[in-house]
């Protein structure tokens, strides 16, 4: 056996420094795409491209784009900073699956008034300067409250502190800030998933996205031309146009039928398994048995309630919270349709392995947390939210896309989702451990306790980190 480290990330300085053209990933792309049809190793392999990067990127363009074997374009990963975009448009960014991201913190890091002014707003004084003054009354507010909770916290939680007195401050004050609000964010991405996120970014509206989208393939494909192809609006949507076949019930029901659900339920079931305990049980027996897997599924069925308590009590034996439960829990699938808010969403999105699609509309409803009230501070909240969500909708028909900056932390999102039951071991190890946010924590404390209910042995490790240390 043999190891060879062909390549792995440092700093874009030092790359610099090397100052020549083979210092680009298509070179183990395209020695690593040759690999399936050559006898060569793959040391030499290597040794070719690098002395041929013309007919490496060849390569690469033909297995890549005519052939379509995207997966070569993987091997090449990119580590990008993301600076002063907005977090509206972090929801287009972070739907990627297969990249990884680091965001700066809003309940770890002071937000100074830095926000988003749309492109779309440079010849239009009328709509750009009610929303700059809307803008900052709501980081106004955001330092108001943030003062206060601080002073309150000095009273109330004498024990904490600075710092720690200081971020619980900040994690329930920026639910006032907007989505406008700029952040920045690490992003390590390969070639494949970077072309979806572009391809993404050019179907939105946003002139916002389209900068993003020049600025990251300009700079991507200066260093590897030969990998990215299929970038532009190719007008594929999959969205149905519901005016242009004449019915408009869905759109008409909308608003009354968002704002009940918002008060009313955070987390309501969609879909249950059926018989998921037995189903996960005979999943683990299958792989080690002789019998397909209806007969498995079959004889677990009819196994007497003792041998599977102790089948069970088998699968959780030496359980770590740093450990992943079997594939096999991922055989059985929840839904939900949640209710929480933008600051919430936030952290749920980060999610890579569900299924999520979230719903349009601008309902007034918006999530308050309980200290704002402590601190008298509500009615002053409401108003400003209710102000920028009907800001947003009196947007002139044509611009309103830009709606997604018409919202603050505490605007309230629905989403429907789907999870199996290995994902929903993850979140809830992290979502309900005792460092969570608490609005999270609370959801994912709800869907713990229906996961529990319908699948009791296989979700009885369903627990926060902190819990399970204990
Ligand atoms: C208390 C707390 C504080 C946080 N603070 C911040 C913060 O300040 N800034 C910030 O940006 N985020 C923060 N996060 C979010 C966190 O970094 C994760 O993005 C988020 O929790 C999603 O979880 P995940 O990445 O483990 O897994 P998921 O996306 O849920 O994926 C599930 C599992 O799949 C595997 N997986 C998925 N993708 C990959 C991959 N690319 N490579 C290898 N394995 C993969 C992993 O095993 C992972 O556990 C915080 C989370 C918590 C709980």
């Amino acid at each position: 056996m043999k190891v060879n480290i062909a390549g792995f990330n440092i700093d874009k300085e030092l790359i610099d420094k090397l100052n020549s053209p083979l210092a680009t990933p298509e070179l183990i792309s395209a020695s690593y795409a040759r690999i399936s049809r050559s006898n060569k190793s793959i040391e030499e392999l290597r040794k070719e491209a690098m002395k041929e990067l013309e007919k490496a990127r060849k390569t690469n363009t033909n297995i890549i784009f005519a052939m379509g074997h995207s997966s070569v374009a993987e091997h090449s990963v990119f580590n990008i900073d993301l600076i002063g975009v907005s977090r509206a448009l972090t929801e287009l960014i972070q739907r990627s699956r297969i990249a990884s991201f680091t965001e700066k913190s809003q309940r770890y890091v002071t937000f100074s008034k830095d926000y988003v002014v749309p492109a779309e707003f440079a010849n239009r004084p009328k709509l750009k300067q009610p929303y700059k003054k809307l803008m900052d009354e709501l980081f106004a507010e955001y330092e108001l409250s943030f003062n206060a909770l601080n002073e309150l916290y000095k009273k109330q939680k004498p024990e904490l502190k600075t710092r720690e007195r200081e971020c619980l401050a900040k994690e329930d004050a920026r639910y006032i800030l907007p989505l406008s609000t700029k952040t920045q964010m690490g992003m390590t991405i390969n070639a494949r998933s970077l072309e979806n996120l572009l391809r993404r970014l050019s179907k939105s509206p946003l002139k916002e996205a389209a900068e993003l989208k020049e600025l990251l393939y300009t700079k991507v494909s200066a260093i590897a031309p030969s990998l990215i192809r299929y970038i532009d609006n190719d007008d594929y949507t999959g969205k149905v146009d519901l005016e242009k076949v004449g019915f408009t019930g869905f759109l008409q029901q909308e608003l009354p039928w968002v704002k009940e659900l918002d008060l009313e339920n955070k987390v309501r079931v969609i879909n249950l398994p059926a018989n998921a305990d037995d189903t996960i049980l005979a999943s683990i027996i299958y792989q080690q048995g002789e019998l397909n897997w209806n007969e498995t599924k079959e004889t677990v069925a009819h196994l007497p309630r003792i041998i599977k308590q102790q089948l069970w009590n088998q699968v959780f034996k030496d359980l770590k919270p740093w450990h992943k439960v079997p594939r096999a829990f991922e055989t059985v699938d929840f839904s939900f349709e949640l209710t929480m808010s933008e600051s919430c969403w936030a952290q749920f999105k980060r999610h890579r392995y569900c299924t999520v699609l979230r719903k349009a509309g601008s309902s007034l409803a918006a999530k308050i947390p309980p200290a704002i009230k402590a601190i008298n501070r509500e009615n002053i909240w409401t108003k400003l939210n209710n102000k920028i969500i009907r800001m947003g909708s009196a947007l002139p028909p044509k611009l309103a896309y830009l709606n997604p900056y018409f919202r603050t932390n505490a605007s309230i999102v629905t989403v429907f989702v789907k999870m199996n039951l290995r994902e929903i071991y993850h979140f809830v190890r992290l979502r309900s451990d005792e460092n969570a946010q608490w609005e999270i924590r609370e959801l994912s404390q709800l869907m713990a306790a229906q996961v529990k209910k319908n699948a009791p042995q296989a979700a009885s490790f369903l627990c926060g980190k902190s819990e399970m240390n204990r």
